[in-house]
């Protein structure tokens, strides 16, 4: 079966199409800038196809849809001879609330549950149902599925998930941890399991996805048992723009002194905090890295910040597990940062977790950089969120 995996932003839209027999990619690509102008760029990976990257107009999701449908299948560009041959759509979406525990076949009882989810995503899920009533209107029939980012958190047990708030907020709001990140954590965690050679049930692992928004989680025998993101993708450590945990007083205090509404200071949390607000230099971590090198002290600072509370998170989570067999490093920084990565682990010694700093000096690749007689692993994983998407999405359309 060949699957077409979705990730719809406001004015974006990523998409790969894998064939599920091999799970391998035929074509991926991104649309941008739609509903503005809009620009597309297609990539099959099949040989003797060519990348298509030009403006193309844009007005709305269904439209960018229709245009890479016609990209997959033109003699140029396509990786496809008819649009029957996607057998499904799986879609990314961002929360799916205590609704939804696993992913789901899409019909109009859970559109109308990722609607109900609006006011805990509200940037994120309707850009979401966008993408999916774009591939309704465009492909039909064709069996949709949601892939939830919350989802793999629901299993988090109550002591985990409360805040100490009047209880009341929760029955009345919802108000709680939900976590994200669910798919990649989902995945590098059963990676970790083959590399270790057993069984997830019995292992204790740590994975600390960090990308532009970072997370890390404690998965108990395969279940998410606490996470570092709360009610939104704000919470947990410093993130690229994003501020992390910071004291909720400093809200009210930088509105007065300041002169600005909470959607302003909300806005600075999000988009102008994490080691973006620290350095004053730039929310990527080589551009800090090269700072730093040339002497710039706040940028040296934020990349002291940033590991200090990722680590202080692994050592929180193996006590709360009560051990830990591997830390488990995915996404962007966590593939790529052999220094943050260093910094990380310096002090992990005081869980039984060893680094090799040698091994360590690899990008990309999946592999083990703990020392011999670590008592614990520490894995290097690149995660792939497109692939658990493509795999539920089978999954689920089989039954
Ligand atoms: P997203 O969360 O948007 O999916 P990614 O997982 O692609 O992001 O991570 C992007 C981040 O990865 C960049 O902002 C950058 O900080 C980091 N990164 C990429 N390559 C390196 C590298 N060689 N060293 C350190 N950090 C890196």
């Amino acid at each position: 079966m060949k699957v077409l995996v979705i990730n719809a932003g406001s004015s974006s839209l990523k998409y790969q199409l894998f064939d599920m027999t091999t799970e391998e990619v035929l074509a991926k690509g991104l649309c941008e800038r739609i509903g503005i102008d809009g620009h597309i760029k297609h990539q099959p990976t099949v040989e003797g196809k060519a990348t298509f990257d030009e403006d193309v107009a844009l007005p709305d999701h269904a439209a960018a849809i229709a245009i890479v449908m016609e990209k997959m299948m033109s003699a140029e560009y396509g990786v496809i001879s008819d649009a029957s041959e996607i057998g499904a759509v799986g879609h990314r979406v961002v929360h799916g609330g205590e609704a939804f525990t696993t992913s789901a076949l899409i019909d109009e009882k859970v559109l109308a549950g990722i609607e109900n989810c609006i006011p805990l995503a509200p940037l994120h899920n309707p850009a979401n149902i966008t993408g999916i009533t774009a591939c309704q209107a465009v492909l039909g029939n064709v069996p949709q599925v949601a892939v939830f980012d919350t989802a793999f958190h629901q299993t988090m047990p109550a002591h985990a998930y409360t805040y100490a708030i009047p209880h009341a907020y929760y029955d009345k709001y919802k108000i709680r941890r939900y976590g994200f990140h669910g798919t990649s954590h989902r995945y590098v965690a059963d990676r970790a399991a083959k590399m270790l050679g057993r069984p997830i049930e019995e292992l204790k692992l740590i994975s600390c996805h960090m990308g532009n928004g970072s997370s890390v989680c404690a998965i108990d025998g395969g279940k998410s048992v606490d996470t570092t993101m709360g009610f939104t993708p704000l919470a947990g450590v410093p993130m690229g723009t994003r501020c992390g945990d910071i004291d909720p007083s400093i809200i009210e205090f930088l509105c007065d002194k300041e002169g600005l509404s909470v959607a302003e200071v909300l806005n600075i949390l999000n988009k102008k905090s994490g080691v973006l607000g620290i350095s004053e230099v730039s929310s990527d971590f080589r551009d800090l890295g090269s700072a730093a090198a040339e002497g710039n002290e706040l940028a040296a600072l934020a990349l002291e910040v940033f590991p200090y509370c990722v680590s202080k998170f692994i050592g929180a989570y193996a006590v709360a597990m009560g051990g830990v067999d591997a830390v488990i490093f995915t996404a962007g920084v966590g593939e790529n940062g052999i220094s943050e990565r260093e910094a990380i682990a310096k002090n992990l010694g005081a869980i039984g977790i060893k680094m090799d700093t040698e091994k360590n000096k690899v990008r990309g690749k999946e592999t083990d950089v703990s020392t011999d007689d670590s008592r614990g692993r520490v894995f290097v994983i690149p995660t792939n969120e497109e692939l658990v998407i493509a795999r539920d999405t089978v999954e689920i359309v089989k039954g």
